[in-house]
Formats: C-alpha cells, sequence, structure tokens
C-alpha cells in the first residue's frame, strides 16, 4: 500500500492522508481546511490534489474544520462513497459544517466586492449550506471499539482519542498479500486531564503512526489553577473596576470548558453575582450535542452531574442566538462576562465586543486559546497599544490577560504517555504531521531519544510504500 500525505505537512491544518491499495482502491483519512494566511488557503482549499470521484471512502478522526472542513466540496467534485465517523463527530460535523458554509458565503461577498471595484470576475464560495446538506447525507457512523470492515483489503476501530467530543483514533488493518498491516492514524491526541472528556484510551500495537505533533516541544501549565486564576480576574473586572470581561472562546470545547469552570465556582458558592452571557449560536449547538453524548464523559463531571445535572446551566447564565439581543449586549454597560466566539478573535460577534469596549480600561480581555501569529488576538496579546477593528484605528485601553492552562491538544508528555501502550520494537516508522516546522523537528529528536528509530517528517505530496 501507499501512504501520500495529502494535507497538514508541516503546517497545523489542512488534515488530508491518502491510502491507495495493492488493488488500487482509495481511503482518504479526514478531509480538512486549510486555516493559515487567507493568500494561501484559497488556492491549497480549492485544488484537493486528487480526483475526489476516484476516492471510495472518507474515515474522519474527529469534527474540527481543520479535519473535516473540506468535506462538502469533496462531494461537490464528485465523492460518491460513505463517510464514516463516529456519531457524536457526525453530529458535530453537522453544525459545523453549516457554519462554515455560512462563513464561506459570506467570505465571497466580502471578496467579490472588492473584486467588482478591481473589474475582476466574482468568485463562487468555497461550498454553500446547499452542499452541506448533500454532504451529511454521506456520513454513516461506526461507535468506538467495533472493527468494520470497509472492503476485502480495509478495515478499522476507532479508538477514543480524547481531544474533542467524538474525536477518534484510526486504526486501520490493510490486508496484502496474506499480510496484515496495521497503521495507525492518530488524528489530534486530547489530553490526559481533560475538564470534560475522558483521557485519550490505549490502541492496538501498530507497524506504522501518523502523529500528530502540535505541541511537540511544549508542556501545558497546570490545569488546577486555571478557575482560581478565572475567579480573580471575574472578582478584579466586574466587581472592583465595574467592567466587562470578554472570553474569545471556540465554540466546541473552550466555551464548554469556561461555562463548566464558572458553573463549578457558582455551585460552590465562589462566583459573584454577575451576568454571565455565552453569545454565539454555534456555542449554543455544540453545547446541545455534548449534552446528547454522557457517554463521553468523564468521570469527574460525571460526578458532579450527580450533585449538578446541568454542568453548562446556572441561574446568572444566558446563552443568546438572537442577533439582536447580541447587539443589545454590545450597548449595555452592566459588568458582565460575555463569553464568544471565534476564539481567534478574527470573526464573529466577539470582535463587536472589543470593538466597542477596546477604550474602556474597566474591561477585561482575556485570552484562553491559541491565536495566530498577526491575528487581532496575538497582537492585543502581545501588547500592541493601537489596533485596527472593522477598518477603524483604536488605541487599546482595555486589560489583556491568558490563561495558559487550557489547550485541547496534548503536550510532549501527554504524547509520550498516549504512545506508551506501543512496543516501540514494533513501530516501523512514525510519520509526523499537525504541527509547525520546527517544532517537528524538536518532537522527532525526542522520539529518537526515547527509542523510536525511525521518524519522518513529509512534505506535501510525499508518499510511502508500506509493507
Ligand atoms: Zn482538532
Amino acid at each position: 500500500m501507499i501512504l501520500t500525505i495529502k494535507g497538514a505537512a508541516k503546517t497545523v491544518t489542512g488534515s488530508k492522508h491518502l491510502i491507495t491499495t495493492k488493488k488500487g482502491k482509495k481511503i482518504l483519512l479526514d478531509c480538512g481546511l486549510y486555516q493559515n494566511s487567507a493568500k494561501d488557503n484559497e488556492e491549497l482549499n480549492r485544488h484537493l490534489g486528487f480526483n475526489p470521484a476516484e476516492i471510495d471512502a472518507v474515515i474522519l478522526s474527529h469534527a474540527h474544520i481543520d479535519h473535516s472542513g473540506n468535506l462538502p466540496q469533496l462531494v461537490q467534485q464528485g465523492f460518491i462513497g460513505k463517510i464514516y465517523a463516529t456519531p457524536a463527530t457526525r453530529d458535530l460535523c453537522a453544525i459545523m459544517l453549516e457554519d462554515s458554509a455560512h462563513i464561506q458565503e459570506s467570505d465571497a461577498v466580502f471578496i467579490n466586492k472588492r473584486r467588482e471595484i478591481a473589474g475582476k470576475k466574482p468568485i463562487k464560495p468555497l461550498y454553500t449550506a446547499k452542499d452541506v446538506k448533500k454532504c451529511m447525507k454521506h456520513f454513516y457512523t461506526v461507535p468506538y471499539h467495533n472493527e468494520f470492515t470497509i472492503n476485502e483489503e480495509v478495515s478499522f476501530v476507532f479508538t477514543d482519542a480524547g481531544h474533542i467530543l467524538g474525536s477518534a483514533v484510526i486504526n486501520l488493518s490493510i490486508q496484502e498479500e496474506g499480510k496484515t498491516i496495521y497503521l495507525c492514524f492518530t488524528g489530534d491526541i486530547g489530553r490526559q486531564n481533560d475538564m470534560i472528556i475522558r483521557a485519550p484510551e490505549n490502541f492496538r500495537q501498530a507497524d506504522y503512526i501518523i502523529c500528530e505533533s502540535t505541541y511537540g516541544n511544549r508542556l501545558h501549565d497546570d490545569a488546577g489553577i486555571a478557575s482560581d486564576k478565572l475567579l480573580q480576574i471575574v472578582k478584579e473586572t466586574c466587581i472592583e473596576k465595574k467592567g466587562k470581561l470578554l472570553i474569545p472562546a471556540f465554540s466546541l470545547g473552550r466555551t464548554q470548558e469556561i461555562v463548566y469552570t464558572l458553573d463549578r465556582l457558582n455551585t460552590n458558592g465562589l462566583l459573584p453575582p454577575v451576568k454571565v452571557y455565552v453569545d454565539s449560536p454555534l456555542s449554543i449547538n455544540a453545547t446541545e450535542v455534548m449534552q446528547h453524548y454522557k457517554e463521553c464523559f468523564n468521570n469527574d463531571i460525571l460526578k458532579y452531574m450527580e450533585i449538578d445535572d446541568n454542568p453548562f446551566g446556572f441561574k446568572n447564565l444566558t446563552y443568546i442566538r438572537d442577533v439582536e439581543d447580541s447587539k443589545a449586549l454590545n450597548e449595555s454597560k452592566e459588568p458582565c462576562i460575555i463569553i464568544s466566539s471565534s476564539g481567534m478573535m478574527e470573526a464573529g460577534r466577539i470582535k463587536h465586543h472589543i470593538h466597542n469596549n477596546i477604550g474602556r480600561e474597566q474591561c477585561t480581555l482575556l485570552v484562553v486559546g491559541f491565536v495566530p501569529p498577526n491575528s487581532l488576538g496575538n497582537r492585543l496579546l502581545r501588547g500592541d497599544k493601537e489596533v485596527k477593528i472593522f477598518g477603524e484605528i483604536h488605541h487599546v485601553k482595555m486589560q489583556v490577560k491568558s490563561i495558559n492552562a487550557y489547550s485541547a491538544h496534548a503536550d510532549y508528555m501527554e504524547i509520550f504517555k498516549f504512545l506508551a501502550c506501543q512496543d516501540k520494537k514494533k513501530v516501523k516508522k512514525i510519520f509526523l504531521v499537525h504541527g509547525n516546522e520546527d517544532v517537528m523537528y524538536d518532537f522527532k529528536i525526542k522520539l529518537m531519544e526515547r527509542g523510536y528509530t525511525d521518524v519522518v517528517i513529509p512534505d506535501l505530496n510525499n508518499y510511502y510504500e508500506l509493507n
């Protein structure tokens, strides 16, 4: 069989890996969007680098857009097979891909306004909500731990990757000339102590591992301090200074972690009586999906739910779906906590909240997630005194703080713990994907120091014969 790296090569987005069996069957692992700088994305996302009509099946590791976000285009360009995913991943994809389609459509409107002025032809959005509907019909759910046979050569089993709800490690068995090749694709690897979902579980012995390496050279802060730090910032901002606390957060995962942290503080009588708003329709939808999959929750939250059956809701918390209610929140000067997306602050309702409060020194922006270089979030976090939002220059007067303990990705010690179930001598090769190049080189050294003998860092379109 041949493994071809079709994305996430020396970068953290655009996950796509193609397997071609001896008999010519083609199985695609993930079909993600590139989410780097807008200029590069356009080209990379429109051209998949293979003929979608020739792909027999897709196996999807999880619902994040950098892993699932190009599936609608795959279908639009002629893919007719099935997309295998866990039930939670399917349900999350239904809401996340729809949201992604709206972003594609509004991006196209924005770009076309500029193109019209420049006398250029309009572009079509990458895909639309209609394409997402068609795409969702191709999903076929496979629960964790059920060995599933795709054809006479390929079968697989999902094991829990502990990264987000429904996330899976894909353990493939490929029959070739009377032999079985075991190939593991880690997808994204979660934390050992996630607040809500279970830790990554052991997976069966592999001959080859395609391994993510996002934090291959970093260790995370202790998650235990996050709750204390959050409480302290709430008190300083909302009680002492009577300002607003803005928390940009990814709709899936981070939002629920923050809400759950506040819910626990509230139950323990520690949270001051301040209004809390989750201002994001996607976050509301994601929270609803999460509540359907309590079987994916870890023991800590299940135990907590014996005293509070809704860990994502308390008296002072309001979820805001309607755009008019969001605008009303912008106009109010009352102290409150606003949790909104996008986490990177490049788009979404949070950008309006920042725009409206950036000049008020009693307000605080609390960064709890990854902010890419040169994003608005990154510029604020590094302490820029002036930033441009919606074409307007603003003097930054609001406080900008951060908590580094929240992350959905394992740090390198956690990846080693995840890999500890493997007999290193039996692993013939590890392919590092989904990381920045410098991080990958550091991680490769760490892996080799621990006894993995063959670690490669593929470039885009590199291919390998595995046997
Ligand atoms: Zn992910």
